[in-house]
């Protein structure tokens, strides 16, 4: 097998050369993806068009298999959030947010996460590990068995759960090549968005082998300030990120770049701010998401006053960015991003707010 302990997640050209390295046709690839992709299935030996000998080595070495739910939330607004166990005490999370006439699921791609910004609460948890393609495709499959008997699908994937997808490239890559396949979940690209602190480099790297919808955190209209609040912009400062974006749009014909910009009160949230910002974005293919901030117990930060949200937002659309304010979804479950913070709890690893409300 591939570098990889489950053919779960993988791109159609590794799972072909899986297939054919054990001396079977390559089209048994595209049969195995419409099994776990189209119908949902992962037991093998259920997947009546492969030989029973296929489906008997499948059953003994594939590794298809689910994290199990640990915890499942619903809020007051429809968003629903699943707490899996990804094995050695850890959980990662999976949210779905319905909205009329769509539903985004936002998914997890690291245990933690090492970019540490002072705000977010997964950063203050540390970096625990990578997830792999298959423990990441696997949050969609777990998501939609559990929406199917509500009639609900997802539409859109985001990677806004914990970690930093371009800190785990290749994995991140492997998956969002399933999500994009017509063999695995079909979405268009426009509808697979990942979000980025900015790992410069690796943002040309994502554009040479997919064409993902980009968005990047930005939370800063100057080195400074960013320096603070995302600590890997001491490494990948604004200048070059923000010609890395411009490329990338260019490169993958993109109509725009999504800039995420949480709101801190008396922090990043003043009208030279605004001023600033326009001139970084104005004229540019940009659209800007500014995204009311959750509080995370024990930094000192607050979610800026809706008028101050309000005025900055008007800065920007008279200047011509395109801007818009995130609603808040899921409060009363604490599924906004960055809202997790693993504490231990009888050896599982459980966010603090659902802790206190289990
Ligand atoms: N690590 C990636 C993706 C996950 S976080 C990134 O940083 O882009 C998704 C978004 O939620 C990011 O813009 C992040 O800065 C923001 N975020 C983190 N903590 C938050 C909080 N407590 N309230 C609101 N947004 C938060
Ligand atoms: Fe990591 Fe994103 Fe949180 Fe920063 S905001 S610590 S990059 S998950």
């Amino acid at each position: 097998m591939p570098d990889s302990a489950s053919l779960l997640g993988l791109p159609r050209g590794e799972l072909e050369n899986w297939f054919t390295s054990r001396g079977e046709a390559a089209f048994r690839a595209r049969q195995l993806m419409r099994w776990l992709y189209h119908r949902g299935e992962l037991e093998p030996l259920r997947m009546t068009d492969m030989a029973l000998s296929l489906r008997e080595s499948l059953s003994d070495s594939a590794g298809l298999v689910l994290p199990p739910i640990v915890q499942r939330r619903r809020s007051a607004d429809g968003t629903r959030k699943w707490l899996l166990d990804v094995g050695g005490g850890q959980v990662v999370e999976t949210v779905f947010i319905p909205e009329p006439g769509r539903g985004s699921l936002c998914v997890s791609s690291q245990v933690g996460c090492a970019v540490n910004c002072p705000f977010c609460a997964t950063g203050q948890m540390g970096f625990s590990r990578n997830l792999s393609a298959a423990e990441i495709v696997a949050q969609t499959l777990v998501a939609r068995r559990e929406l199917e008997p509500e009639g609900r699908t997802i539409t859109n994937i985001v990677f806004m759960g914990m970690g930093e997808p371009l800190a785990n490239f290749r994995e991140v890559a492997r998956a969002a090549s399933v999500f994009l396949d017509h063999l695995g979940l079909g979405l268009s690209r426009r509808r697979v968005t990942l979000s980025t602190s900015g790992i410069t480099p690796r943002i040309g790297k994502l554009a040479e082998v997919s064409r993902v919808a980009l968005a990047v955190s930005l939370h800063a209209p100057d080195d400074e300030l960013r320096n603070r609040l995302v600590p890997l912009n001491r490494r990948y400062p604004l200048g070059p990120l923000l010609e890395a974006c411009w490329d990338y749009a260019r490169a993958t014909e993109s109509r725009e770049i999504t800039f995420e910009y949480v709101m801190l009160d008396g922090v990043n949230d003043q009208p030279g701010q605004a001023a600033a910002l326009v001139g970084l974005l104005r004229g540019r293919p940009a659209k800007l998401n500014l995204i009311p901030y959750n509080p995370v117990c024990g930094t000192p930060f607050a979610c800026s006053p809706r008028p101050a949200i309000d005025r900055f937002r008007q800065t920007l659309l008279d200047a011509g960015v395109m801007t818009m304010t995130r609603k808040t979804r899921g409060d009363d479950i604490e599924v906004a991003c960055g809202q997790l913070r693993g504490t231990v709890l009888n050896g599982m690893s459980v966010p603090r707010g659902m802790r206190a409300r289990a």
